[in-house]
């Protein structure tokens, strides 16, 4: 006993320490909140059923309606890259199976994160309740124009790609807040872009080249 597998059960917390050691600490992540939560959120109840065998392996996975959820090392390198704090308030565009707002919610107080796709959203609502994250609000609608009655926001990350960032959301964040987001054309590699606002000025910074699906627009749906 005691080797990997426990009646049976597959032992996805060994699974998820390799996971940080050789695709996260091995790279880039030494942010101790960030390895923390990778650590702790049990990716393999955010893919389908079928391809849990794969949830900690390197790379994306399809969660249904044309959506992926990221790759473990970008979903750890966007969350490192908003420098976060226990007290943050932060919102997602974007919120796919739920798996990035959990890793947020195991960093800060709380998460707001809206999904254009109503099934999406409606699916990771029912899980993030069921495991329990209670500091993770679901919004379905269309993430363009933000959340403005919760603004100014200490961090905002978009997980879908944009052919421009959104003026709506840079607006919504706090001075000294930072945003990141996957600008570039369609169909193509973007640049992963992270946004500091300050007093005065917004500086943007591109910080490596990214595949994300697509940020899409429904104005015929609920926005905030
Ligand atoms: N963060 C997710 C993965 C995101 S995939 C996870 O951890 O699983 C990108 C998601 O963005 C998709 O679910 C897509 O439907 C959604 N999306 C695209 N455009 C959007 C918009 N304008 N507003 C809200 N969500 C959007």
């Amino acid at each position: 006993m005691g080797c990997g597998s426990l009646l049976g059960q597959t032992d996805y917390k060994a699974q998820r320490e390799q996971m940080v050691k050789k695709q996260l600490q091995a790279r880039d992540i030494n942010d101790f909140a960030t390895l923390s939560a990778m650590l702790n959120v049990p990716r393999h109840e955010f893919v389908l059923e079928n391809l849990r065998i794969r949830a900690y392996s390197d790379g994306p996975l399809p969660i249904g309606n044309g959506q992926t959820i990221s790759q473990p090392y970008i979903v750890a390198f966007m969350t490192q890259a908003l420098h976060l704090k226990s007290d943050h308030r932060v919102l997602e565009i974007g919120t796919g199976s739920g798996y990035q707002a959990a890793v947020l919610a195991k960093i800060v107080d709380s998460v707001y994160t809206i999904e254009i796709v109503e099934d999406l959203a409606t699916s990771a609502k029912k899980r993030l309740k069921d495991l329990g994250y209670p500091n993770v609000i679901v919004k379905f609608g269309d993430g363009y124009h933000g959340l403005p009655s919760k603004a100014p926001f200490d961090a905002i990350m978009v997980t879908a790609g944009a052919d421009s960032i959104p003026q709506p959301l840079v607006d919504q964040l706090k001075v000294g807040g930072r945003m990141i987001i996957p600008i570039g054309p369609h169909h193509g590699i973007r640049q992963l872009v992270l946004i500091t606002k300050k007093k005065n000025k917004v500086l943007t910074k591109s910080l490596m080249p990214v595949r994300f699906v697509p940020f899409t627009r429904n104005t015929k749906i609920k926005s905030y």
